[in-house]
């Protein structure tokens, strides 16, 4: 057998916002390009990877709720369809160049894709084939973090790798403090207690409970994601 790698399963969680890339249509070709690439490079080595796409590039529930009368489960509701958007767009990218996907829905939403169920997403990762969790938790008042960590736990992920536009975690923020330091290593409990904003409370009790690391590492530089899926050291590791 080949080289092994240091996780066999990850969950790889795309923030809408690192999909809009600089383009101002809400998606950025060349991003979601870039993901397929990498992703395409780690799964011919054999690790199975699914993924948790959000939607803050087109829909943001929260920012929402209040305006217009909007209330906060309609507002939410609307963001879970934009994640089933970036979805399916990652989706076509992915298959555009080779690699077997399938979209699941939290809700179903059956003319466009599979509706969630955990047995059949794993055997489709056991085939090589790259899963795609659109819809969120499937419920208002959560975020797509939660859901990663939930799908995460769900289908025995080793990892949650949390793609974003930033390199990681920082004693401070980095746009006020110059001399804010990027982070190696954390504990779910520093991250709870010093309230360093990565993740929501949910998302991040979910993964400590079920001990399950997240690495937080930034998607722009070219070479990140195939790195953060073959466990070489990028970002900040988020553990016990
Ligand atoms: N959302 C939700 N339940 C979920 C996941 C997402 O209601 O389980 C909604 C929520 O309105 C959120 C939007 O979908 O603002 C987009 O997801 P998120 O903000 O997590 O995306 P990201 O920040 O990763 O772009």
């Amino acid at each position: 057998s080949g080289p092994s790698y240091k996780w066999q399963r990850v969950l790889l969680k795309v923030s809408g916002e690192a999909l809009a890339g600089d383009h101002t249509q809400n998606i950025d070709p060349k991003v979601t390009m870039e993901i397929a690439r990498e992703v395409a490079s780690v799964t011919r080595l054999g690790i199975e990877v699914a993924i948790v796409v959000g939607g803050g590039n087109i829909f943001r529930g929260s920012s929402w709720a209040g305006s217009s009368g909007l209330d906060r489960s309609s507002a939410d509701y609307i963001g879970m369809l934009a994640t089933v958007m970036n979805s399916i767009f990652l989706q076509a990218t992915m298959e555009s160049i080779g690699i077997p996907t399938r979209v699941q829905t939290a809700f179903r939403m059956s003319e466009v894709a599979e509706p969630y169920i955990r047995r059949r997403a794993v055997r489709h990762l056991e085939k090589g084939r790259v899963v795609i969790f659109a819809a969120g938790t499937g419920n208002p008042f959560f975020t797509t973090d939660t859901a990663a960590a939930l799908r995460g736990a769900e289908i025995n992920a080793e990892v949650v790798l949390k793609a974003t536009n930033v390199d990681g975690v920082y004693d401070d923020n980095p746009r006020c403090n110059p001399n804010a330091r990027l982070l190696d290593n954390l504990t779910y409990q520093e991250v709870m207690s010093k309230d360093l904003s990565v993740m929501d409370m949910t998302a991040i009790t979910l993964c400590q409970e079920n001990n399950i690391p997240v690495v937080v590492f930034n998607l722009n530089k070219p070479g990140n994601i195939s790195k953060a899926i073959k466990g070489e050291k990028v970002g900040t590791l988020i553990g016990a």
